[in-house]
């Protein structure tokens, strides 16, 4: 339910309120609008009619269900973009992330190398993978630890905030201490375990869609995190498993309009692993932007054919940084800042 209080409502009547709700066994979720004073009162669904009642509670306009799934996530909750402040550096509403760099950590050179010219080309967020889920376990895993520590040294030199995934309940607190944003890949969309203990954090998380998930249930995930007051929330979309082959994933580029019409959350497109293929970013970056997205994840790489993953989807840093001069012009039609 959502409970939408009157403009004039006192600090008490809103206590009152949020009182009551965890009375009836929900958690109240103070959503801050510009527009009007609301408060979600989250739990099971069966007992909802008594939440009813607070219509009646001074200082309350009027007590309106929550028709999707999805609550804290919705926009019938939150009708303003949220925007994600990860560290200094804003997404959503007009900002716009452009978050750039290797799939795989491999070395201090090759990551500080990578992070020092995405930076130059225009980038506000550093990716490397210190923890890698890949298909097969004889393949490259990640240099965990050591990996976080080039990451670091990387974020000394250039300033740029660390974008980094988490694929273990058990290692969120140590990635926690190394990322600005913690990814949780899209093999992990549906890790619910893993979703709650990001949501017991203070840090943004970036969630992507799985290759098999829908827009709701990719929406009911980013939920589980909510749900635990963890309000930093960054969609994701990387590509779905589709037909056809010629490219990795299929870009489902009309997420975006979906999303933007359901939820308040950021939507970041990563057109490198949706499509594959190095020469294909640019023109999939170009549509992501005019399709509204509020940002983009570029996999860049010093050297992509000695590169320990995804190298033929990986960019040369020239080529990044001439995809970044190419893509101002729609940006700036858009409306967007970087
Ligand atoms: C990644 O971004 O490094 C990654 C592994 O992507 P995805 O989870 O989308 O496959
Ligand atoms: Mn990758």
């Amino acid at each position: 339910m959502i409970i939408v209080m009157r403009s004039d409502a006192s600090p008490e009547e809103i206590q009152s309120v949020e009182e009551k709700i965890k009375s009836l066994g929900y958690t109240p979720h103070a959503i801050v609008g510009v527009e009007r004073k609301v408060i979600g009162a989250i739990g099971d669904e069966r007992g909802k009619d008594q939440l009813q009642t607070l219509e009646s509670f001074p200082g309350v306009e009027e007590v309106i269900p929550i028709l999707k799934p999805y609550k804290l996530a919705s926009r019938e909750v939150k009708h303003d973009d949220s925007v994600i402040d990860v560290n200094g550096v804003e997404v959503g509403a007009g900002h716009f992330a452009l978050i750039a760099g290797p799939c795989s950590v491999e070395s201090m050179d090759q990551t500080r190398t990578a992070a020092k010219l995405v930076k130059k080309a225009g980038a506000n967020m550093l990716r490397g993978g210190a923890f890698k889920p890949r298909t097969s376990p004889y393949c490259f895993q990640g240099l965990e630890e050591e990996g976080l520590k080039i990451l670091a040294e990387a974020k000394k030199d250039t300033g740029l905030p660390i974008v980094t995934e988490v694929m273990n309940p058990r290692e969120v607190d140590l990635v926690a201490r190394y990322a600005d944003v913690m990814q949780v890949g899209a093999r992990n969309v549906q890790n619910f375990s893993l979703l709650r203990e990001l949501g017991k954090i203070k840090k943004p998380i970036l969630l992507k869609r799985g290759m098999m998930t829908t827009i709701k249930e990719f929406l009911m995930s980013a939920e589980y995190i909510l749900s635990e007051g963890n309000k930093e929330v960054i969609l994701c979309e990387r590509g779905i498993r589709t037909f056809e082959t010629a490219t990795r994933n299929t870009l489902d580029i009309s997420c975006i309009p979906v999303l933007k019409k359901e939820t308040h959350l950021p939507i970041v497109i990563d057109p490198s692993h949706a499509t594959g293929h190095w020469d294909m970013v640019e023109s999939m970056s170009r549509a992501s932007v005019a399709a509204g997205a509020d940002g983009l994840m570029i996999e860049v790489h010093p050297d992509p054919k000695n590169a320990f993953s995804d190298g033929p989807q990986s960019l040369k840093p020239e080529k990044f940084a001439k995809l970044v001069e190419n893509l101002r012009p729609f940006l700036q039609l858009m409306g967007k800042t970087l």
